[in-house]
């Protein structure tokens, strides 16, 4: 796991991973579809690199705009997917 270069969101799909916001303000974690995310970039024109994306996103739970995106657990495929 820990070779796998995660540097877009497009990465992410890849390697059925889920993207992980981490707060760096409170600690807060939440786990994101990366398809859902690459779908929602691409319809707002916005780079899909985590460096730029990443700042994107603000805490569902102290509101500040201080994200990291991260690796998260396995995206769980449904069997139509597969
Ligand atoms: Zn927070």
């Amino acid at each position: 796991m820990s070779s796998i270069r995660l540097r877009t969101i497009s990465d992410f799909i890849h390697h059925d991973i889920l993207v992980q916001v981490f707060c760096r303000s409170c600690g807060h974690r939440q786990e994101l579809d990366p398809t859902h995310l690459y779908h929602l970039f691409v319809k707002r024109g916005w780079t899909l690199h985590l460096h730029s994306a990443q700042r994107r996103f603000r805490c569902a739970k102290c509101r500040t705009q201080n994200a990291e995106l991260q690796a998260g657990g396995l995206v769980k495929k449904t069997a139509s997917e597969r």
